[in-house]
């Protein structure tokens, strides 16, 4: 059974119908398919069957404590970018073994935390980190397990450019170039010790030539880099693998994928780290929204939904593509902007699109809302944030109940204190 399709004329998730969730819970809300979920996470551990492997899911994609509590339950860790998502991934469960920590720009504090937690593995973006991190480790009393993520220096076709990460001149990684040089120093320190390579090239990618092309260069820097007197461990390739958003767009070649990975790691004969995000949330989530008000504007048809840009950012941010249907279609179309109550004309879901010609009072699914969705929502316009549920079968949970307007200040001190400086 599809996660998301029409039956008998209503849109359901898994075995409910998303009006009966909306007239639950209210909207906008985000729903999740646990089996989605779980089939993806499947899908990706077949794949990789031929070596051995850790999936370390990438939180940053969906944080929700019941999805990552449901991949952790299937065996996955997490990737984590930052002190927030440690102590969320901590709270959900997550042993250090479990962790992958990475991001250009940890602080002191973060790092200190990861150790103390006893993470997995730290992978760092800079010399002037992998010295900071020798220092804190020193102070501590502990060897940090360290990864130099290196810019494998490889450009992505058709990429957004706010997605690809992995080229020459992205802020992310250590320049191909400076990696030996950065990994000698590394094996030099004390409180560190370089059991990792890591890549992360990009987001979304459409075919598995940046794989390859980072995966080469990866090999070649390994080989160097044990001749140099590293015990490498782990090789992580990041996350990356796309999903399909709209017609035209390929679901990644597992298989492909499996085998070219898996072959490298039995050559080096290390553990593979892989790390997920939009491959396992991605299109197992939807937002659903009601339509407040139609109106025609400039000879132009609007659809004005009570989800904006504060909730959904994808469209905005990315140009980004999702499927946008009426929880009960009609059959009849129109050629319309889909927009949201924000005060922005950047405010928008679809522009210029061909949609179902929806009435006030109607509900709408924008499709592909689970990864990059709700994380990045955000307060603007003082709107409150949006529910989320997740869907089993013919049940349902709310796990993150709708904001209220008390949320909305709760950080706000009614009785500032002044002091002097
Ligand atoms: C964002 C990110 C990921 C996940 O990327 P997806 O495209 O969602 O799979 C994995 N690793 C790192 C280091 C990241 O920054």
């Amino acid at each position: 059974m599809a996660p998301f399709g029409v039956r008998n004329g209503d849109l359901h998730c898994e075995g409910l119908p998303a009006e009966t969730i909306a007239l639950a819970v209210g909207t906008p809300t985000f729903v999740y398919s646990t089996e989605a979920i779980r089939d993806r996470y499947r899908q990706l551990t077949d794949a990789l069957k031929d070596c051995p492997f850790r999936v370390h899911y990438s939180m940053k994609a969906n944080g929700n404590r019941a999805i990552v509590t449901l991949l952790r339950e299937l065996g996955s860790g997490v990737d984590v970018v930052s002190g927030g998502e440690l102590a969320r991934a901590l709270r959900a469960g997550f042993r250090g073994p479990d962790i992958v920590l990475g991001g250009v720009g940890k602080t002191a504090v973060e790092l200190r935390e990861a150790l103390r937690a006893g993470v997995k593995l730290i992978n760092v973006e800079s010399r002037a980190e992998l010295f900071l991190l020798d220092a804190i480790a020193g102070e501590l009393g502990v060897v940090a397990p360290v990864g130099l993520r290196v810019n494998p220096d490889v450009v992505i076709a058709n990429a957004h450019e706010y997605i690809a990460t992995g080229a020459r001149g992205h802020k992310f990684g250590i320049e191909h170039g400076e990696a030996l040089v950065v990994a000698r120093e590394a094996i030099a320190l004390r409180h560190v010790q370089l059991v990792a390579l890591d890549m992360h090239v990009g987001s979304q990618l459409a075919t598995l030539d940046p794989y390859r092309d980072g995966l080469a260069r990866l090999m070649d820097l390994a080989r160097q880099v044990r001749a140099a007197g590293a015990g490498l461990k782990y090789l992580d390739i990041g996350g990356g693998l796309p999903v399909v958003y709209q017609d035209g767009d390929q679901e990644p070649d597992l298989a492909g994928y499996g085998a070219l990975v898996s072959r490298a790691i039995r050559e080096l004969g290390v553990e593979l780290i892989v790390e997920p995000g939009r491959f396992f949330a991605g299109v197992s989530g939807v937002l659903l929204t009601r339509v407040l008000y139609r109106k025609e504007s400039g000879g132009k048809q609007y659809v004005i939904v009570d989800a904006g840009m504060n909730d959904l950012l994808r469209p905005s941010h990315y140009d980004a593509y999702h499927r946008i249907d009426a929880a009960r279609p009609s059959g009849k179309r129109v050629r319309a902007d889909v927009v949201g109550p924000v005060c922005e004309t950047g405010d928008f879901l679809a522009l210029d699109r061909d949609v179902d010609d929806v009435a006030p009072g109607d509900l709408v699914v924008v499709h592909g809302a689970g990864a990059y969705g709700y994380v990045m929502s955000s307060n603007y316009n003082a709107r409150p944030r949006a529910a989320e549920v997740m869907v089993d079968g013919n049940q349902y949970a709310v796990v993150t109940r709708r904001e209220s307007y008390d949320d909305l200040m709760r950080l706000e001190l009614e009785d500032p204190h002044w002091r002097d400086a």
